[in-house]
């Protein structure tokens, strides 16, 4: 890692993106003007104008007619392959520059940044450009009269709609595999968050991605959030937000062109520690970056502690002095690992699910109140709640915050029941030494991601999406990423 002087020395001499992409060219918005905002101290980054609805028909007519003429989906899949690779290096250059911005417009601490979200962001560009000459179709068993086959073919023009807690990265979740894939995009970041989008908006023109086949446009969900999903013309839509908006996108869809919807949203997800585990250290560690990396504005937060009443003496011990070892700080700072949450708004809802968790009588063990409010910037302490019961309400709602709460339990099946006992299913986490009980419990967690003695969501190779209200038919990463961007066609020939 660098210094703080270092990264602040970037900050000080970045030039802020304003400017959408529409068919190639960089244009403002033709809408309102509004404020960008740094989370660490509640100042104005910048300001730029927000798109129209008309702004984004320009958009998604320049992304049909890209989509129309091949000049994309026609190319030779090396061709595209070397354009997305390009893309990756363009991205890997400015690396820094997207790193300090990152945690200027979102909160985030650089060292996230610099060692996750920038490498991972690259790396999502390179693995699905590397797919693109690898995939293959199929030949379906026939008769000796036919030939079968069931190839793949691009969706068409796919909406995307992204979070403001991974800003760079969800937009490189959405943007690598529906371009690897042969579509062509309008993509919109959050508000709160668009400044990354805006700059790989910039690096798409300088790597040669032809005009119209990438499109980025700013503004509100309600208007242009809301435009794009409802678009009689956009043959897709991929969300990452939360749940209560995604499956809105569904109703839309089905009230207008039933278009395909791919929803990752919320999550309420559940550490499991059983009494065979013997490195409780190791546990504590990764169970306070579960539930604090990112401030817990994070869809996996490992928010919910169910360990076993023999051991949990033993580990809360353990985690309350990591989190209190914890440094919360300014985001350009390297040695902080929790930065500032996203705005004001939303650290007055975290600290109210804190007082309502109070009154609800659960024992705050640490934690539970703002922190550094002279600065003007919203960080909220690592809190702690022990005596969760599932009728409490953080048992059963996200926070989105940094705060844990913990639960103890007797037999394997009423941690089962307790960790199932929610309406989300993203990740779940079990720390055991004995490999049975990993195969018997991992087995009965619904969640699309289960890890066993560690908090991970996997890597680039593998699936990411969530059971029950945590997600609708969309995996992230892997080739299943690239597939889910595809309709399937079955050819037929009569020889
Ligand atoms: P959000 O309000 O759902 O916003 C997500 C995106 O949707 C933003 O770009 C937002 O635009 C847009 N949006 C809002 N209302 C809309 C509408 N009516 N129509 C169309 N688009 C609309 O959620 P958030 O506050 O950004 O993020 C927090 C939530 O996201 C959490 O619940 C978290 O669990 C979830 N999340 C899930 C994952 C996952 O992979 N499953 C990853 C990250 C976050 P504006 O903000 O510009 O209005
Ligand atoms: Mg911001």
């Amino acid at each position: 890692m660098n210094t703080r002087a270092y990264y602040e020395k970037i900050a000080s001499e970045l030039t802020f993106p304003s400017k959408c992409l529409i068919d190639g060219e960089l244009v403002s918005g033709s809408g309102e003007k509004f404020d960008v905002i740094n989370p660490a101290n509640g100042q104005k980054i910048t300001e730029m104008n927000a798109c129209t609805v008309e702004d984004v028909e320009r958009a998604q007519k320049a992304a049909r007619a890209a989509f129309e003429d091949g000049r994309w989906s026609g190319l030779d899949p090396e061709e595209r392959k070397k354009i997305l690779l390009r893309y990756a290096d363009v991205i890997e250059a400015h690396a820094d520059e997207l790193a300090v911005m990152e945690s200027l417009d979102s909160g985030k601490p650089i060292y996230d940044n610099v060692n996750g979200d920038l490498p991972e962001t690259i790396n999502t560009f390179r693995f699905h450009a590397e797919a693109i000459d690898k995939l293959q179709d199929d030949v379906m068993p026939s008769d000796p009269g036919h030939v079968a086959m069931a190839v793949r073919e691009p969706l068409g023009v796919v909406g995307a709609i992204a979070p403001w807690n991974f800003p760079i990265q969800m937009a490189a979740w959405k943007i690598a595999p529906v371009l690897a894939a042969g579509n062509c995009l309008v993509i919109k970041p959050a508000s709160d968050t668009p400044l990354t989008t805006l700059k790989l908006a910039e690096l798409a023109l300088e790597a040669g991605i032809p005009a119209g086949v990438m499109n980025v446009v700013i503004g509100s969900g309600s208007v242009i959030g809301n435009a794009i999903a409802t678009h009689p013309d956009i043959d897709a839509i991929s969300f990452t937000g939360s749940t209560e908006v995604g499956k809105n996108l569904l109703v839309l869809s089905g009230q207008t062109n039933a278009k395909r919807v791919f929803l990752e949203m919320g999550g309420k997800n559940p550490a499991i520690v059983m009494p065979d585990v013997k490195d409780l250290d190791h546990v504590a560690e990764e169970q306070v970056n579960a539930v604090f990396w990112n401030m817990g504005e994070n869809c996996t937060s490992n928010a919910k502690l169910i360990v076993h009443r023999d051991i949990k003496d033993a580990l809360m011990e353990k985690i309350l002095e990591k989190t209190k070892a914890l440094k919360v700080g300014n985001p350009l700072d390297p040695d902080a690992r929790q930065g500032a949450l996203i705005n004001r708004g939303h650290m007055e809802k975290v600290l109210e699910y804190i007082e309502v968790t109070k009154k609800e009588g659960a024992q705050l063990l640490c934690g539970g109140e703002q922190l550094y409010a002279e600065t003007g910037g919203n960080y909220v302490a690592p809190t702690i709640f022990d005596g969760l019961t599932p009728d409490m309400t953080i048992y059963q709602e996200e926070v989105f915050g940094p705060v844990l709460g913990v639960v103890d339990f007797e037999t394997e099946e009423e941690a089962i029941a307790l960790a199932n006992d929610t309406i989300y299913g993203l990740q779940a986490s079990l720390y055991t030494d004995d490999l049975s009980t990993a195969h018997r419990v991992s087995r009965a967690l619904r969640a699309g991601t289960v890890s066993i003695n560690c908090y991970a969501e996997g890597n680039i190779c593998t699936p990411f999406g969530g059971f029950k209200q945590s997600g609708f038919i969309s995996r992230d990463n892997s080739v299943y990423a690239n597939r889910q961007y595809t309709e399937m066609k079955a050819i037929w020939i009569q020889l």
